[in-house]
């Protein structure tokens, strides 16, 4: 079935085919030139010294918890709201996520006062999720972590270019990890970047991306080396130019299409804003964010009845999500026996709507009319 309305659309033409099949012709299509493009203008966007190309955003979180120092033993604080990749992680160095909630149904980022509630004397770091682009607490959350001499690693997946203070999300902590998987801000099919402005960690990353091999084939194939030693177990977490080339046209594209994203997000807030049974998440945000999704709760709601609004929004054609079903709960993560209350929530009343630069406001009239004639 085709929606009327989509969740998402590619914000993908010509310009894509065209970097592509010129990437396809110079014969060079792994890591490369457009790998190292899309990194230097990546980091000036940002404003931080290291970007460093990676295959996902998985692969940088993975490296965040090794370069950080995270290991068998340590504890790592982490919402439970956020995609399954963002605790995977600290299980892939051996370390033990303890899940904290978030601040409240209209910010669903983790709250700063159960990160201090969980802090043991195993706790190394913290990983953050900026939620849809909006910020989570940073001065809170980086008092807290110099304090006990914590790391964090800031999942910016939903925020290329979203601010906090001024500062670009992803530059704040010790390292910030993003996503080019399609459905995100920028769009290469499967992607990512990992910023720090740490140089021992840039350089550390370059290696680990690439098997711990002191050259790359393109420094070989251009005669810049002859050899190479491998200096650690690294893994092959490389991006290929012909993705990179995607991406470098995608940044282009990615201020523009943020601020149309301002103004559809205006205009539901508006809409949306008629409508009692509903809370709007960040309704009070005043800094520059992506509006990667558009989140709203219901209000005195149980799961059955968040089901139903879905299910009656997908009769009439439009795509909804849910972000996220709780971590804490899955299969894998169940036995933490983690006490969630806001989290469990959000998770059961959260409805995720369309969201992408080109909505119109008829589009946007016809989601929230159905909403209330649902309601
Ligand atoms: C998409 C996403 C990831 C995973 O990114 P991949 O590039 O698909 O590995 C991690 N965390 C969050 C919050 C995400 O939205």
């Amino acid at each position: 079935m085709e929606y009327k309305i989509p969740l998402f659309k590619l914000n993908f033409d010509e310009e894509e085919v065209q970097a592509v099949t010129e990437t396809i012709r110079s014969k060079w299509i792994s890591t490369g030139p457009k790998c190292e493009e899309l990194e230097t203008t990546f980091a000036k966007m940002l404003d931080v010294k290291y970007a460093v190309s990676l295959s996902n955003c998985t692969d940088a979180l993975h490296l965040a918890c090794i370069i950080n120092g995270i290991g068998e033993g340590d504890e790592v604080l982490c919402p439970s709201l956020t995609f399954a990749a963002s605790v995977n992680c600290i299980r892939y160095v051996n370390a033990t996520p303890v899940f904290c909630d978030i601040s409240g149904v209209d910010n669903m980022n983790i709250d700063p006062s159960d990160i201090k509630k969980k802090i043991t004397p195993k706790t190394k770091a913290i990983i953050v999720v900026h939620m849809a682009g909006f910020p989570c607490e940073m001065d809170e959350i980086k008092r807290i972590a110099e304090k006990h001499n914590l790391k964090v690693i800031e999942d910016a997946c939903h925020g290329p270019l979203s601010e906090y203070k001024g500062k670009k999300l992803g530059t704040i902590g010790d390292v910030g990890c993003f996503s080019f998987f399609s459905n995100k801000n920028i769009s290469t099919g499967e992607g990512g970047m990992i910023v720090t402005n740490n140089e021992e960690y840039a350089k550390r990353l370059r290696l680990l991306r690439s098997h711990g091999m002191t050259t790359m084939s393109y420094q070989r194939a251009t005669g810049h080396a002859t050899s190479y030693d491998v200096v650690e177990l690294g893994y092959n977490f490389r991006m290929d130019d012909l993705r990179a080339s995607m991406g470098i046209v995608q940044l282009k594209k990615l201020k523009p299409d943020l601020e149309k994203r301002i103004n559809v997000r205006d205009y539901y807030v508006r809409k949306l804003s008629e409508i009692k049974q509903i809370i709007i998440p960040f309704k009070e945000n005043k800094e520059f964010v992506s509006n990667y999704i558009m989140p709203i709760v219901l209000k005195d709601s149980t799961k059955e009845k968040r089901d139903s609004l879905r299910s009656y929004l997908h009769e009439n054609g439009i795509q909804t999500s849910n972000h996220y079903p709780a971590i804490h709960k899955f299969s894998i993560y169940r036995s933490l026996n983690a006490n969630l209350p806001i989290t469990e929530y959000v998770c059961d009343n959260e409805v995720t709507l369309p969201m992408f630069a080109d909505l119109k406001e008829e589009e946007i009239d016809y989601i929230t009319n159905t909403i209330k004639k649902f309601s």
